[in-house]
């Protein structure tokens, strides 16, 4: 059995420690240290150099029975802010923050619950498969730990993402694409007293493109947003240069192209009735993923889920993951339930019974492919 009150414990330590993130060394030798103690060497590769921040990846391998596919598990290490000082307060299993800040169970959960299942499988000496766990930096900022990883060194074929929601037994198998935008919109600076017909409003030209854009949720599987608007120096000058940032999801990449031409195209258009310009930044975020039922990642986790007698649910995800790269990389991956609710808040709370859940929900699903490999 996977103790709810030692997972508690073990979930309160990592959080104590601060790992915003590109700051995540401090954390990260505790895990390394908790996996040595276990016999389980890990080492860290050269994400840190990629991402800038002061930590890498964390990969450690466990070796497995013969025959079975090697799986990855995997957490992020790093907190969204505010995610420093973070003071656990404990009420008989469930665990809040003090309410200043976040809790930190996205996704400490999902570290605190890769490691019980470790220690689990092995004190008790259990069947599993070759395991690849990696403990990913960056995540919250974009990904950048899990899409700086040397894919050509992993031979992982599956890959559960422990970074998922409260109820148990969800598994999260499809998330969006997604698009960031930048747009500098250019206007020409001018008095705006005394000469304001010299000048052109970048703002006004922004606000025309803004205006055309169906923004919001398009439809059920397709999202956008523009989130920053920057703009001007006083109120007496014809604002030069406006800089608008936004974002575009989609489940359906041809539905993401269609609206990333859309957006795109109101800006220029917009600039062009002014003679300026609104040059566009557009960058990839992620590219979506849909695992099916009958995949064999899915299916493990799906029917260890009955066998410890709860109700599996496929879930589509609205965010982007560490499980998207994998996806991307030709890993199959999906992401399972870890427990945490109102997550990005500082009214986040996590129930150590459900981590508990989650670790055994795991723990059943290794066991399961190492058996039915023998
Ligand atoms: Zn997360």
């Amino acid at each position: 059995m996977i103790d709810p009150h030692a997972m508690a414990q073990e979930f309160c330590e990592l959080v104590r420690v601060d790992s915003p993130s590109l700051r995540e060394s401090e954390v990260n030798a505790l895990i390394h240290d908790r996996l040595a103690e276990m016999g389980i060497e890990a080492r860290a590769d050269d994400a840190a150099a990629t991402v800038g921040g002061n930590a890498s990846n964390l990969i450690a391998r466990v070796p497995g029975v013969s025959g079975a596919p090697t799986v990855l598990l995997n957490a992020h290490t790093d907190t969204v802010e505010p995610g420093c000082g973070i003071c656990p307060q404990i009420e008989d299993t469930v665990i809040r923050s003090s309410g200043t800040t976040v809790l930190g169970a996205d996704d400490k959960a999902g570290c605190a619950i890769i490691l019980a299942t470790l220690r689990h499988l092995l004190d008790k000496g259990l069947p599993h498969p070759p395991l690849e766990v990696i403990f990913t930096v960056a995540e919250e900022i974009g990904l950048c730990g899990a899409q700086a990883l040397d894919y050509g060194a992993l031979e992982a074929s599956m890959g559960y993402v422990l970074d998922g929601g409260r109820t148990m037994g969800v598994i999260t198998h499809a998330a969006p694409s997604a698009y960031k935008f930048e747009w500098s919109v250019r206007g020409i600076a001018a008095h705006a007293g005394v000469c304001p017909e010299r000048g052109l409003n970048s703002i006004k030209v922004a606000a025309e493109a803004i205006a055309e854009l169906p923004l919001g949720r398009l439809d059920f599987e397709t999202t956008a947003n523009i989130g920053v608007i920057r703009g001007g120096e006083a109120t007496n000058i014809v604002p030069e240069l406006t800089v608008v940032r936004g974002e575009a999801r989609s489940h359906s990449d041809e539905k993401l192209e269609a609206q990333r031409e859309l957006m795109v195209r109101a800006f220029e258009e917009a600039a062009a009735r002014h003679e300026t310009t609104a040059e566009a930044s557009v960058t990839s975020t992620y590219r979506s993923f849909d695992v099916a039922r009958d995949e064999q990642v899915l299916d493990y986790a799906w029917r260890a889920c009955e066998r410890l007698g709860f109700d599996p649910q496929m879930e589509r995800g609205g965010g982007g993951s560490d499980a998207n790269v994998f996806n991307e990389h030709g890993i199959p991956s999906i992401i399972l339930a870890t427990g945490p609710a109102e997550v990005h808040t500082v009214n986040e709370w996590v129930d150590a019974q459900r981590m508990a859940e989650s670790a055994r929900w795991l723990t059943e699903t290794l066991v399961l492919i190492a058996e039915e490999a023998q």
